[in-house]
């Protein structure tokens, strides 16, 4: 065991990561990242189509804003969304500076190509790869500062005081198990730890995240006292391939590709699902439109529709979509410029997660959060296609200069339980949480308050809960996890009902009950992925009942959420951020305020049409 001491330690090395560390060492920090995966392999290198930044004459960030705040059904916190669209051209253009190849125009200006919900052609990309760009470039910088990189270090759990209150609690740290060495080490933080560890896709079957997307951050905050936010918020992505999920970027839609029906209809007009934007329309909107479709037997089999992008000629294709070629071909057997790929909706991204302030704070002090695990709230109940990668580098940035000691401003999302307007109101047809809980506090809390004791303390906890993983003859984790994906994608898809959310919770209770008996087959030290993905299904089952608690409890139509029975949008009951704080082992569910009061106006709800 050993313990490793720096001013700022980042969780998760993709974009969010990379760009808190860059930015903490700017600011004179010293920092080090700890990741489970290489920096350079996290899932912000699949990201395809782009990065939304009003960057071009005519265009002007409130018209980005004014869009982000429509795009997310009037959920999103003004003050979030206006400082992540004021600080985005900016960030992008460090990008170029440091050397990301975008894609150009012939006179040699930066290309930007519309995007779904977007009311000027504002997204800035590199061919269909642009995540993967993003990710050397800021990985290129990190490395000649010489920041510090722990790589195959796989965060356990915060190191956290256990004061009763949650802002009340103070991080020192992390513990990390050395995936190459089977050794349990502790991450001291002085100034403060960052959260960038990406979103839970692996809570779904069907899905375009990689196995690595576990959500570890969102758990392991959640168990320390910081709530979780709008987890029922999740984005089912409508241009995935029906075989294996791997996503078909929405700039083929942007660059004109069109969406047909069994019976070779444009459904999108056809139906009047969007008859202004069509197959752009937000793609909350185009991913209901197409199981509507299937739903009415004018689907192909497997329930997908087709995309056709072929009258855009093969050398545009090869030009800006290079990589879509190669993934239908890869993945589905079909070669784009051929014939139209099947696509359907899977789930793509998670708008909640961890509660964050403008500056990437917690309610815990010294705790921080950003990127997809983190709920700043720039998205609401639905993300705009493009916002994500913005998110990162804008909130990123800011994160890594707080937790550094620089002032960046006052705040004006006011975070943790003391923000609280109301209880929930729900009656869950199971016992929810801990099957046993034992601890009077969050999870990680420990009662002696140095940062070394705390973290030292925090490192035995997780040896004795290796040990015991390692030693128990168990189940395997893997039946819990397959249940628990197969039954959120069942129940709590892109159309959700009160039966089906309250099997999902029973299901997941029935998962964290078999969870009590796994155990781990594998007996090495070294490399052993069953130990990991065993820690990380119960980090699973933490996120999925959250979500579906607030699903069950939200009965209107918002954004991403769709409920039977409640067409309509409710602002009068429903204009307010669900919470789910763990409480003692037991998940207490309120509300907070959305802040619809922007720099210089307020965005008064109107109907969401495209
Ligand atoms: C296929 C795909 C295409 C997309 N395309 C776009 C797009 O074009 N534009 C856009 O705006 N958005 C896009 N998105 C969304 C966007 O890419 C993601 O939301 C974003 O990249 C997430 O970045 P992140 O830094 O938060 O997390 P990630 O890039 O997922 O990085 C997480 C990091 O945390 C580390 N980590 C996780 N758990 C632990 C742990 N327990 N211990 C140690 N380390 C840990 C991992 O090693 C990794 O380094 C796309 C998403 C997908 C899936």
């Amino acid at each position: 065991m050993t313990l490793y001491e720096h001013d700022v330690i980042v969780v998760g090395a993709g974009g969010a990561g990379l760009r808190a560390a860059i930015a903490a060492h700017e600011s004179g920090a010293d920092v080090a990242m700890v990741t489970k995966l290489h920096p350079v392999r996290s899932h912000t290198g699949a990201a395809e189509g782009g990065i939304n930044a009003a960057l071009k004459d005519g265009d002007d960030w409130h018209d980005h804003a004014y869009d982000t705040m429509k795009g997310s059904d009037y959920l999103g916190d003004a003050p979030a969304v206006e400082t992540l669209c004021k600080d985005s051209p900016q960030e992008t253009m460090q990008l170029e500076h440091w050397g990301m190849a975008f894609s150009r125009e012939e006179d040699g200006r930066v290309s930007q190509r519309p995007f779904g919900g977007l009311s000027f052609p504002r997204t800035t990309y590199a061919g269909a790869e642009t995540g993967h760009h993003l990710l050397h470039t800021m990985y290129e910088q990190v490395v000649k500062r010489g920041i510090q990189v722990y790589d195959e270090q796989y965060v356990m759990e915060l190191a956290v005081t256990d004061e009763p209150e949650p802002e009340a609690r103070t991080c020192y740290g992390c513990i990390g198990y050395d995936i190459k060495t089977g050794e349990l080490n502790g991450f001291i933080a002085s100034g403060g730890v960052v959260l960038a560890t990406g979103g839970p896709g692996q809570m779904y079957a069907h899905t375009t995240n990689a196995v690595a997307q576990t959500g570890d951050g969102q758990a392991m905050a959640y168990r320390a006292g910081v709530p979780l936010q709008d987890m029922e918020f999740v984005q089912f992505h409508p241009t995935t391939l029906p075989s294996t999920g791997v996503l078909i970027s929405e700039g083929v839609r942007g660059e004109g590709g069109i969406l047909y029906n069994s019976e070779g209809e444009r459904f999108m007009f056809e139906y009047g699902y969007a008859n202004n934007d069509g197959e752009l329309a937000s793609r909350d909107v185009v991913a209901r439109a197409e199981v509507t479709e299937a739903n009415a037997g004018r689907g192909f089999e497997d329930d997908a529709v087709h995309l056709d992008m072929r009258h855009l000629g093969e050398e545009r294709i090869t030009d800006r979509l290079e990589n879509i070629i190669h993934l239908a071909t890869d993945f589905e057997g079909v070669n784009p410029l051929e014939e139209p790929m099947p696509v359907k909706p899977g789930q793509h991204y998670e708008m909640g997660g961890i509660e964050t302030d403008e500056n990437g704070e917690t309610c815990i002090s010294g705790l921080y959060a950003a990127g997809e695990c983190a709920c700043v709230s720039v998205h609401g109940a639905n993300r705009l296609g493009g916002n994500a990668l913005p998110e990162l580098i804008v909130f990123g940035a800011r994160a890594g200069r707080h937790a550094a000691g620089e002032d960046t401003g006052t705040p004006q999302i006011e975070t943790g339980p003391s923000a609280r307007i109301e209880d929930g109101d729900v009656e869950p047809p199971v016992e929810l949480g801990a099957v046993k809980s034992t601890s009077t506090v969050a999870d990680g809390g420990t009662k002696d308050d140095s940062p070394r004791s705390v973290v030292n303390a925090t490192l035995e906890a997780e040896r004795e809960r290796v040990d015991r993983l390692m030693e128990t003859d168990g189940i395997n984790h893997a039946d819990v996890r397959s249940d628990l994906q197969e039954t959120m994608t069942a129940n709590v898809n892109v159309f959700r009902n009160e039966d089906g959310l309250k099997q999902a919770l029973r299901d997941i209770r029935d998962c964290r009950e078999r969870y009590q008996s796994v155990g781990v087959s594998d007996p090495s030290r070294t490399y052993n992925t069953d130990l990991i993905q065993t820690i990380e299904t119960r980090n699973l089952i933490d996120q999925a009942e959250v979500l579906t608690l607030g699903a069950l409890a939200r009965t209107e139509f918002r954004g991403a959420h769709w409920r039977q029975g409640y067409q309509e949008r409710d602002d009068e009951e429903w204009l307010k951020h669900t919470m789910v704080a763990w409480n003692n082992g037991d998940p207490d569910l309120y509300y907070t305020d959305v802040l619809l009061e922007g720099e210089d106006k307020r965005y008064e709800p109107k109907i969401r049409s495209y």
